[in-house]
């Protein structure tokens, strides 16, 4: 008898069928306390991965297969956590032969290794397979790795479209061109209406999920107003109208921000790609479907798959890559950042009005959009020396995409530089300017972006300053010669009050 364990990021018929299931193996998915302990994790995050587990269950069930779903969740059995529960299931079942999908996660995979370390367990056969979904497998990743003294996402997405043949002409890229970033810096115009965000009515399933996370404590945010697709049905209804209703604009606009707009022209997909309801492939497919039939352009067709096909896979990739018994993402503070991460992450209750919007969106929604994660919580935090692992598990806690694989990397590497230069070719730094320029923020702040010293400097613009400042001659500035273009203005006194000021604004970070 088959044990074939479903991940709650393995929620795709394309990961069994890649263990050739069959009627006669047993499906066990486990719904566990366990994980959801581990952090104040935001309570829309659970409803998703519970809800899209049951129904997942559900749909299995209705095809015929055997499926055993469990609840690891009794709080009167919660020290029965997730190995023992799949332990009890091997007993019950008389299982002699075991298969998942290679765990994305490091902890699980951890967990099922001392699982199967378990003398009981000797007798059963152990089977994990690669994920289908990435365009490279990792083996792959690491032999194009392999002598690359600066490896760039830029040369991988490259490789990557010479390979598939993904938005290619032959051997040119569609185009002409393998970038059209030039065209996507647009901020939205001044009477910029939002386009609404897909939304999907609760089934019963998704509001009995709601109606018991509600009442699981340590867990952060409201359920009401969960809105998320969970059946593989209403994914791909997103995902179509996220083709034919946003992708048009979602290029030309990609970094905009606005205060009347949580979710610009993005798709929101993420979630359900992490969890495999969707696929990478299918995503791509369906945007070049309507690039084929001149639905939409160049520069967001070529926008949205950079993201899925380059950045995506990269930052899998290089995460993997990245530990090699000495280095670790978890530990790794290149910069040597030790603030704590402000209380006002949590509460969004900061004067800094691009921060307390944000922050209050992800509290509503756990979600925000990419260039308010690069631009505005992790600039922050990066110009003001927070700890990269404090904000990583911030965001790991409260986002619905945010899975280790893909929120470490992001966080510690790509938005805090905190790798070294792992990932990203340069500290992802800005001033006030950035903010006031892609977006309507800084008209409601009591801060002025132009400012970086006095009563209304802008936080952003005195640190963007005081970090240049600080890494004006060591190995940084290598990697940062543009932005230390802008030094050359600053006068010795200038940089003086910067210093003072930064002081003065790191003292009272709780209360900026
Ligand atoms: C500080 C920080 C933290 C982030 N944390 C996460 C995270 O926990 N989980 C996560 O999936 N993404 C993360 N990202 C990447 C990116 O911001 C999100 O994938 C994107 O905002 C998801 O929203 P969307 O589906 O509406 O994106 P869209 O803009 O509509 O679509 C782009 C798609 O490309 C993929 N993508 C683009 N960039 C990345 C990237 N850098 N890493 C992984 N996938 C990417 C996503 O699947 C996304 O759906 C993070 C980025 C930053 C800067
Ligand atoms: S002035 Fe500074 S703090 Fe205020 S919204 Fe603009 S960038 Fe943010």
């Amino acid at each position: 008898m088959r044990l074939i364990l479903i991940l709650g990021d393995g929620l795709n018929h394309n990961f069994l069928k890649a263990q050739g299931v069959n009627a006669d193996d047993i499906l066990l998915m486990i719904e566990s306390l366990y994980f959801v302990k581990r952090k104040p994790y935001h309570r829309k995050k659970i409803v998703l991965v519970w809800s899209a587990m049951r129904t997942f269950a559900e749909e299995l069930r209705q095809e015929g297969y055997k499926v055993d779903y469990r609840r690891a969740d009794d709080p009167a059995r919660t020290e029965v956590g997730f190995t023992d529960t799949i332990a009890d299931a091997i007993s019950q079942h008389k299982a002699d032969k075991f298969s998942c999908l290679y765990p994305r996660e490091r902890g699980t995979r951890a967990l099922l290794r001392d699982l199967f370390n378990r003398p009981e367990l000797s007798h059963v056969e152990v089977a994990s397979v690669s994920d289908p979904f990435w365009y490279t497998p990792h083996a792959d990743f690491k032999k194009w790795l392999s002598g690359r003294k600066s490896p760039k996402m830029e040369d991988y997405y490259r490789d990557t479209r010479r390979r598939t043949g993904i938005l290619m002409n032959g051997k040119e890229p569609e185009g002409g061109e393998w970038n059209y970033d030039h065209d996507n810096r647009k901020p939205f115009p001044k009477k910029h209406v939002p386009a609404p965000p897909f939304c999907v009515e609760p089934s019963e399933t998704v509001l009995e999920v709601m109606r018991f996370v509600d009442g699981i404590e340590g867990l952060y945010g409201k359920t009401d107003g969960f809105a998320i697709p969970v059946s593989r049905k209403d994914a791909l209804e997103a995902l179509n109208d996220f083709v034919v209703r946003l992708l048009p604009n979602f290029g030309m606009y990609e970094d905009a921000m606005a205060q009347n707009d949580a979710f610009g022209y993005h798709s929101v997909l993420s979630p359900l790609i992490n969890l495999g309801i969707l696929s990478p492939q299918e995503c791509v497919d369906a945007v070049l479907a309507a690039y084929a039939s001149g639905n939409a352009p160049l520069n967001s067709v070529e926008g949205y798959i950079r993201q899925i096909v380059g950045w995506r896979e990269y930052m899998y990739h290089q995460f993997e890559a990245y530990f090699d018994g000495e280095r670790d993402y978890h530990t790794t503070n290149a910069l040597e950042h030790h603030t704590p991460l402000p209380g006002w992450y949590w509460t969004g209750k900061t004067e800094m009005n691009c921060l307390h919007t944000v922050i209050g969106r992800v509290l509503e929604h756990a979600y925000s959009h990419h260039i308010e994660r690069l631009m505005v919580l992790g600039n922050f935090a990066l110009l003001a020396g927070i700890d990269p692992h404090q904000l990583n598990d911030w965001f790991w806690a409260l986002y619905l995409d945010a899975y280790e694989w893909a929120v470490t990397p992001n966080v510690v590497g790509m938005s805090q530089f905190a790798d070294g230069g792992w990932i990203a070719t340069k500290p992802y730094v800005s001033s006030g300017a950035y903010i006031d320029r892609m977006s309507d923020y800084c008209k409601g702040c009591r801060y002025d972006p132009k400012q970086f010293t006095g009563e209304k400097a802008c936080p952003f613009t005195t640190f963007y300053w005081d970090f240049l400042l600080r890494h004006e001659t060591d190995p940084l500035s290598v990697r940062m010669t543009q932005n230390l273009f802008g030094l050359r203005n600053k006068t010795p006194e200038d940089r003086d009050l910067i210093r003072v000021t930064a002081i003065q604004m790191r003292e009272k970070i709780e209360t900026l």
